[in-house]
């Protein structure tokens, strides 16, 4: 669990990338595919999700954290925050 201390000190270190709600980048060669935000790999629309934090969409093979829900590159930032807690 993230607390809400350290919930904002992860929302004031990640870069917000896109606006929640604000649709995923769609694949230019096939049709509804979805680029991933991180690895750049093609996805099928339910293979990919939105992170709460920056707002990319990642895939959830290789670049989501389920247990944080968080993609991995705010994932980061979550764990960092969380070593600094109570300070
Ligand atoms: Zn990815
Ligand atoms: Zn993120």
């Amino acid at each position: 669990m993230v607390s809400s201390h350290s919930f904002k000190r992860v929302m004031k270190a990640v870069k917000k990338v896109r606006e929640p709600g604000e649709k995923p980048e769609d694949d230019l060669f096939s049709v509804n595919k979805y680029v991933c935000d991180l690895c750049q790999g093609v996805r099928e629309r339910e293979e990919i999700t939105q992170c709460g934090f920056c707002g990319r969409w990642v895939c959830r093979d290789s670049c989501w954290d389920d247990e944080l829900k968080a993609c991995e590159s705010c994932a980061g930032l979550i764990m960092l925050a969380k070593d600094k807690e109570g300070d």
